[in-house]
């Protein structure tokens, strides 16, 4: 493995995470073996992937001597909530911006950012776009007011962050060893990006085989291509990283899954949720881990894996988002 130094890290998420074979559901497909990666299971209230990245982001934060975190994200954003739980564990405040209306009733994600009593701020779409200004006129109030604010870019998408999942590339490579397994493809969500840099740069350190495909929920192929790219270029910059920056049209990304929007589902893929959690016992979220899993399964029915082949799903997280949609998950039929 090359030579690198890894910024500081701190052990938030209990890894590494189980990779399991879904036998039912390969069976059921008739295609490749479907494997997934438990990333559900990094922890409980700070569940799913944005913990791997708040590892290494809470550390920069204490490093710089923050009080107060500051991050944003949609309603029933997963990483405001992690960033929220784990800010507590580390004893530091939080500031959320949250992009919507505040709905009657505290749900999900909302209602545990609510428990860790997070101060939230309700923003409009608009308001959302132009973030990174909300970011500096917040972090000066907070800085006049005698405090140290640290921000976290949404998704905690940044080069920081990113070493999450490149540690978690070199886990998968560690397990392959263990289970005697090699993965064609690695299939994630997409929703910010930073999962798919990570793994792909720590793919090329950590010499994995597979291939990253990832699934968008959000924007565009061409979006995360670029966004991507971004993120691996200010890896290899500031941490010095031997890494070659592959050209935006070998970065897999489709974007012909993400439906009807950001957060919303379809009665169909909501049928994939139901299906693959009374075939397996696993629950997949509807805004990110269902998409990616919808599309994938279609992949497969397209034949666009090799029967023989080995397939990673990366288990992203997002349990609590099930529990607003109760109601239009209850309606889909199970399959
Ligand atoms: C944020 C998130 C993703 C996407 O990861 P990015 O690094 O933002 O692309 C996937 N799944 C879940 C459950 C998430 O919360």
């Amino acid at each position: 493995m090359p030579d690198f130094e890894l910024p500081p890290r701190l052990p938030l998420a209990r890894l590494p995470t189980p990779i399991e074979r879904l036998d039912r559901l390969s069976e059921h497909l008739a295609g490749p073996s479907i494997y997934v990666k438990r990333d559900d299971l990094t922890e409980c209230a700070c569940s799913g992937n944005k913990i791997r990245k708040l590892e290494f982001l809470l550390a920069d934060a204490r490093e710089k001597g923050g009080d107060i975190v500051l991050t944003c994200g949609g309603i029933q954003s997963n990483h405001a909530r992690a960033t929220a739980v784990a800010a507590r564990r580390l004893g530091l405040d939080s500031f959320l911006l949250l992009r919507g209306e505040e709905p009657a009733e505290a749900d999900g994600n909302l209602l545990i950012d609510r428990l860790v009593d997070a101060e939230i701020e309700w923003i409009t779409p608009d308001q959302y776009s132009r973030r990174t200004e909300l970011f500096a006129d917040r972090s000066r109030r907070f800085r006049e007011a005698g405090r140290r604010p640290y921000v976290i870019v949404e998704g905690g998408s940044d080069a920081v962050g990113a070493w999450g999942y490149v540690l978690a590339a070199m886990e998968i490579r560690e397990q392959e060893r263990e289970l005697g397994v090699r993965f064609d493809w690695i299939v994630s969500a997409a929703g910010s990006g930073g999962t798919l840099a990570g793994l792909l740069a720590g793919k090329a350190l950590a010499e994995l085989a597979g291939e990253i495909l990832a699934f968008a929920v959000c924007d565009d192929t061409g979006y995360f291509q670029t966004r991507a790219g971004s993120i691996l270029r200010e890896l290899t910059d500031r941490f010095r990283l031997p890494l070659e920056i592959p050209p935006a049209s070998d970065i897999h990304v489709t974007d012909e899954y993400k439906g009807i929007g950001y957060g919303l589902a379809t009665q169909e893929e909501l049928e994939t949720l139901r299906m693959v959690a009374a075939l397996e016992g696993i629950l997949l979220d509807p805004a990110y881990t269902n998409k990616a899993m919808h599309g994938l399964i279609a992949e497969i029915r397209r034949g666009r894996f090799l029967r023989t082949g080995n397939i990673l799903f990366i288990h992203t997280g997002g349990i609590f988002s099930l529990f607003p949609m109760k109601e239009n998950l209850l309606r889909a039929p199970p399959r």
